[in-house]
């Protein structure tokens, strides 16, 4: 029977649920409302009902379940007690990977989402990155995971790769987590607001400015990226100091790290022409030339499958997660 591997990409919104083959070819899916207002333990009832539904529905097409894997929201240290969890806050201190253990029968892993989503994109484009990159996804917030010599690097609380809450304006706006400046609130479509203030600061008019100014908390990534794409002036300097922004934040890695490769995805990144050009400048200001002028910034391969893939990869890329 070919092996398949139960992925889980858990969200504040919605529970994705699917069967993944070896190569990475999504077989099934299975999407619920996660709905976190209902409680820990009746959210923690449907992922489990959802993985035995999905361990049903392998066996029954010939496939047999290795493991699961699932992509979380938050942070927890290697015993899998959950430290922080924005969207899921009654889940701190819940000890999700014993209880998750009880309740399956087969292996089950446990990662935070943006941590899947680096091993994810090791996993699937293995010969053609290196075995060292940053990776980090542009959404709502910023998540980010390293990957060092061909191994995830989750830090001594589970807690590295956290790149959005690198702070790049000592007294800007306040991040959800309660830091000042972070990178998160301005790369980031939460952020974006922050970001379009300052474009308007600078004097910038332009169409998209101006509608901005009349329905400021509905627009989003979207609405900035059609705007950049009719050559609307505001948005794409919107687009230019985004990348800046995110220059900022990087050079703080790669001053630490020195990666050969930065990658980026999230869904923000589908706006990647307006600002991947303004990364490299800005970083180059805030490290060594020699250090910047080897660095591979890329585009992510994953698109919107990347938490379901990360999460597969924990079964059939064991070897990068384990210690
Ligand atoms: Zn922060």
């Amino acid at each position: 029977m070919p092996g398949v591997a139960v992925s889980i990409d858990m969200g504040g919104t919605n529970l994705r649920v699917a069967i993944v083959d070896e190569k990475g070819e999504i077989l099934c899916r299975i999407l619920q409302p996660t709905k976190p207002e209902r409680g820990r333990s009746k959210v923690f009832a449907s992922l489990t009902e959802g993985i035995k539904e999905a361990m049903v529905k392998a066996k029954a097409k010939g496939l047999e379940p290795l493991g699961v894997g699932i992509g979380f929201p938050g942070v927890f240290a290697d015993d899998g007690v959950i430290l922080g969890a924005p969207q899921l806050s009654d889940w701190v201190g819940f000890a999700f990977l014993d209880a998750l253990r009880a309740a399956i029968e087969i292996p089950v892993f446990v990662e935070n989402d943006a941590n899947c989503a680096a091993l994810g994109e090791y996993w699937i484009f293995r010969g053609d990155l290196p075995d060292t990159f940053v990776f980090m996804t542009l959404g709502s917030g910023i998540g980010g995971g390293v990957i060092l010599q061909g191994k995830l690097w989750r830090g001594y609380l589970g807690s590295a790769g956290e790149i959005g809450h690198i702070p790049v304006e000592p007294n800007g706006p306040f991040c959800g987590g309660g830091h000042q400046g972070c990178i998160e609130v301005f790369s980031s479509a939460v952020g974006l607001k922050n970001l379009i203030g300052r474009v308007l600061d600078e004097g910038v008019a332009s169409p998209f400015l101006s509608a901005f100014k009349e329905r400021s908390p509905t627009v989003t990534p979207k609405d900035a990226y059609e705007a950049a794409k009719q050559d609307d002036f505001g948005a794409r300097r919107l687009f230019e100091r985004f990348g800046e922004y995110l220059g900022i934040a990087l050079a703080s890695v790669v001053n630490v790290l020195n990666p050969p490769a930065i990658v980026i995805g999230g869904n923000i990144a589908n706006a990647w022409e307006f600002f991947a050009p303004s990364i490299l400048p800005s970083l180059k200001r805030h490290t060594f030339p020699y250090v910047a002028e080897r660095l591979k910034i890329r585009k992510a391969g994953l698109g919107e499958d990347a938490g379901i893939l990360g999460a597969a990869s924990l079964i059939f890329a064991k070897e990068a997660c384990l210690p």
